[in-house]
């Protein structure tokens, strides 16, 4: 039996799909294909498949699989391992990671609807692939398959058959290389950034004159994101010294986060190619950056019935005339979903927020959230809800998240505490008017459960996340043991080097800066 029949992943329309990539590269003259996955930072790795030769690697992947080291799953932002793997007995100690053992090999099955001919490099294909194990079970640390898990839970809930509509709002940083660095001798284990040039001086927001400025840049990533079929919809000039902004349309969410990866990746490599840098990194090392967020648009849907699928958030008419309760712009739903975000935020930062450098973030950096609030149309508030009674459009803005979060746990982070909202029928507090007054203030972050009122702080540091996400049973139940055992595993190990080096600043340039 063929690796892709025993995954079950083999029918007609997988066969068809298959001699589809077979054409496409005969005819575009594809010289590599990348075969790729998402780790658990969101980052994408792989390897390069010849074609054209005499071996027929593409064809043997989309059938066989393609083996790869399954330390790539357990891996820190520096690229540590975060577990003893050849320490006999040390990973038997751990049920929850059966399938890892001394670095062996997992299999990633590439789909092949998911073919690519990449805009930025010359007669290259690529290929999203899903990680198993040899006998064929699924590795259930993979964050996209988390992602799905969730969507099918929402889905299911009383049969309703929702969905989660997700639009993406990405700021980052580009900069100019003047050096890169790549002297032999200074190679280190993570490695200096190269020296670097702004491409705008900042500090004049939605500017033209910096947009005109910045224009070679931005022309490479909408090149790039146009190339890969993204939607996106503008790139303008954020505040920050040398950060821009990318603004795409709504699609399903699995869709949005597959997006958020390939964009990631794309922007980097390509405009890598052009002398750039570009991170995203949630506040560059440097006195006078502006910290970056990604906001996280989210709306529901009804399934569509031969029309546009209807927004399961929005509200015929207004509750009443106080403008405070989400009811009169949300529905139902709506405010129970809101009301489930709100109650799970401590353990939802760990997801949405998974570096050090996110959480100086939440205490006085620029319109970024400082409590679990929300608010109408507030860019101070956590949940920022947008439209009216009536409005098609009508979402809620999560303002938690930072660019270099994982997309798939982020989302996914999403399904589970909005779905405890309407299972529980979750009530939110009412709208803030000040959401940087007294009560947010960063503290130590609470157990998650229906608000008593007050709205839980965001935590102080990584490390306070990630104990609020250990002891929110309905964010690690919904990650499962083995993801969540590998998330947090790794994201203490980067904690602990963080804590022991001398020169945080440096410390932060060479693992996160030089690298995402
Ligand atoms: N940079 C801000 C943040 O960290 C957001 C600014 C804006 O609203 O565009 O979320
Ligand atoms: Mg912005």
């Amino acid at each position: 039996m063929n690796f892709a029949r025993r995954c079950g992943a083999q029918g007609p329309s997988r066969e068809a799909a298959c001699a589809a990539v077979d054409r496409r590269i005969q005819e575009a003259g594809i010289e590599t294909v990348r075969v790729a996955w998402a780790d658990l930072h969101g980052s994408l790795r792989g390897k390069a498949l010849v074609c054209g030769g005499t071996a027929h690697p593409v064809a043997d992947a989309l059938e066989d699989g393609l083996g790869m080291v399954s330390t790539i799953l357990l891996k820190d932002t520096s690229d540590r391992t975060a577990f003893q793997v050849f320490e006999p007995g040390a990973l038997a100690a751990r049920p929850e990671l059966a399938g890892f053992g001394a670095a062996n090999n997992l299999l990633l099955l590439p789909d092949p609807a998911s073919f690519t001919v990449l805009p930025w490099a010359p007669r290259t294909g690529w290929l999203r692939a899903e990680p198993f194990w040899p006998d064929g079970t699924p590795v259930a640390a993979c964050p996209r398959r988390a992602l799905q898990r969730a969507l099918a839970a929402l889905a299911a809930h009383e049969g309703r058959g929702l969905g989660l509509r997700c639009g993406l709002e990405l700021e980052f940083h580009v900069y100019r290389i003047t050096d890169d660095r790549l002297d032999p001798e200074a190679a280190a284990w993570p490695a200096e950034p190269p020296a670097l040039q702004m491409i705008h001086p900042g500090y004049n927001l939605l500017s033209e004159n910096w947009g005109d400025g910045a224009q070679e840049a931005l022309a490479i990533v909408r090149h790039t994101a146009l190339g890969l079929g993204l939607p996106l919809r503008s790139l303008e000039i954020e505040l920050g010294p040398s950060q821009v902004e990318a603004v795409f349309s709504a699609t399903d969410a699995l869709t949005a986060a597959d997006d958020m990866v390939r964009f990631k990746n794309g922007v980097r490599q390509a405009l890598r190619r052009a002398g750039y840098h570009a991170t995203f990194v949630c506040r560059p090392p440097f006195a006078a950056a502006i910290a970056s967020g990604w906001h996280l648009h989210q709306s529901l849907s009804l399934p569509a019935h031969g029309q546009q699928p209807a927004n399961a958030m929005r509200r015929e008419a207004p509750a009443g005339s106080d403008p405070r309760p989400a009811r009169q712009v949300l529905s139902d739903t709506g405010a129970h979903w809101l009301a489930g975000l709100l109650a799970h935020a401590p353990a939802l930062a760990a997801l949405c927020a998974p570096t050090l450098p996110a959480y100086a973030r939440f205490q006085g950096s620029l319109m970024a959230p400082q409590a679990a609030h929300w608010g109408h149309d507030n860019r101070g508030a956590m949940l920022r809800v947008v439209g009216e009674a009536g409005d098609a459009g009508t979402r809620i803005e999560n303002r938690l998240g930072e660019p270099m979060a994982n997309p798939y746990l982020a989302m996914a982070a999403q399904v589970w505490a909005g779905l405890d909202g309407l299972q529980l029928r979750l009530e939110p507090p009412p709208a803030t008017e000040a959401p940087y007054g007294p009560a947010a203030v960063a503290g130590e972050p609470q157990a998650a459960g229906p608000a008593d009122g007050t709205p839980p702080p965001l935590p102080r540091s990584l490390g306070r996340a990630l104990d609020a996400l250990a002891a929110d049973p309905v964010l690690r139940q919904g990650l499962g043991e083995p993801l969540w055992a590998v998330f947090d595993a790794v994201k203490r190990q980067e904690c602990a080097r963080h804590a022991a080096a001398e020169d945080k600043l440096a410390w932060e340039r060479r693992e996160y800066f030089s690298r995402f």
